[in-house]
């Protein structure tokens, strides 16, 4: 092989690999790959191919160390498509997370490829804890898919009970200085990295349980000035450009003081931005339900019968199957030691009264545009 044509063959091989890796990049968007396993197939497939082409042309070389050559040829095309994924994450197209070693799954809706992400998912909770017990598979599955994952947690949550004997002495702001680390430890379990608390971390107080005087503390979320809290918020969704917007319905799922104001503040702030994202309400089904209170036989557990928190199963709009992220959830829900026991895949908190954890969660959409019904996908 004459010398121009070895140097040719080097530039095409290197444009090619760069490109195939761009190429892979986008098949991945598309979700035409089942997983990060069959890209590592593939890419060990593709290399292995040019490298039984180049070689033999290779052994004709006079050069005395000709190996250097095959190394160096394979690495050029090896490199970029081994950093297919990384490649991708500079331009917003996928991240290394949902490509190595995670799974893939299509309907994410990154209808866009390349240059950014088109699907931007914001969560506002009351509490450290509500993420990961309502809301941590669809989190888990939308942030390895690539969408933009954004949570604003409302209060640190100073006046959960404290389950783990050795913790009980913590007063109040120690526990919610506590629990921050615990929300980062189930935000990474999550994948999640866009973590603020509202006005920032300990700017709003835990109100407690309706009633309680804890109600009464001028710092506390459920006295706020609605008009403050929505334009703190409203501020996270000019950044972010929810597509979709997750908190809880009127009754802040369970009439908890924190979750009812969490409602209110998300959808004035929604209001006072213009947003014109889906906005969701977390909601457990009643068939949900029965199936997550069934415990074994041997259980430690005592049985869950709160059912008031449930609604009709006909009155869910969106189910997102997040059933291959349950590990990330359990190991979310674990992160939040103080407040909840989580034993195989059941947990309780405080109170000790077990359930099943949920892959799969369930959402009723209260505004923006309609999507099909029923949806699988909060994105629409
Ligand atoms: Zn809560």
């Amino acid at each position: 092989m004459a010398p121009w044509m070895r140097a040719l063959l080097r530039v095409v091989l290197t444009v090619g690999g760069f490109d195939a890796a761009f190429v892979v990049a986008d098949l991945v968007t598309e979700g035409h790959f089942p997983s990060g396993r069959a890209i590592l197939i593939v890419s060990i497939v593709f290399v292995a191919v040019v490298a039984v082409a180049v070689i033999p042309s290779y052994r004709k070389m006079p050069r005395k160390r000709p190996w250097i050559h095959y190394q160096f040829t394979i690495a050029q095309v090896a490199l970029p498509m081994f950093a297919a994924p990384w490649l991708g994450s500079m331009t917003g197209v996928v991240t290394p997370a949902s490509c190595w070693p995670g799974s893939l799954s299509r309907g994410a809706g990154h209808e866009e490829v390349r240059g950014r992400v088109s699907s931007s998912l914001l969560l506002v909770h009351a509490h450290p804890d509500d993420e990961s017990i309502g809301t941590g598979a669809t989190m888990a599955k939308y942030a390895a898919e690539g969408a933009r994952v954004t949570l604003v947690t409302c209060t640190l949550g100073e006046n959960g009970e404290i389950i783990p004997p050795d913790l009980r002495h913590f007063l109040p702001d120690e526990l919610g200085e506590y629990r921050i680390g615990e929300l980062e430890a189930a935000c990474a379990a999550l994948g999640v990295t866009d973590h603020r608390f509202l006005g920032g971390a300990g700017h709003y107080r835990d109100s407690g349980m309706m009633g309680v005087e804890e109600n009464e503390d001028p710092r506390c979320f459920w006295r706020a000035s609605l008009d403050e809290a929505a334009s703190l918020l409203a501020a996270v969704i000019d950044e972010v450009e929810p597509t979709a917007i997750v908190t809880y319905d009127a009754n802040g799922f369970y009439g908890h003081p924190d979750h009812i104001q969490a409602h209110r503040v998300a959808w004035r702030a929604r209001e006072l931005s213009g947003s014109p994202a889906r906005f969701y309400a977390t909601a457990l089904p009643a068939s949900a339900a029965a199936q997550a209170s069934r415990l074994p036989a041997d259980s430690w557990f005592e049985p869950w019968t709160e059912s008031e928190a449930t609604v009709p199963d006909d009155q869910v709009t969106t189910t997102i199957d997040g059933s291959r992220y349950l590990e990330a959830k359990l190991a979310a829900m674990t992160a939040h030691a103080t407040q909840i026991t989580v034993d195989g895949e059941f947990w309780a908190l405080s109170n000790n009264r077990g359930q099943r954890a949920l892959g799969t969660e369930y959402f009723i959409q209260l505004a923006g545009p309609p999507g099909p019904a029923p949806s699988a996908d909060l994105f629409g």
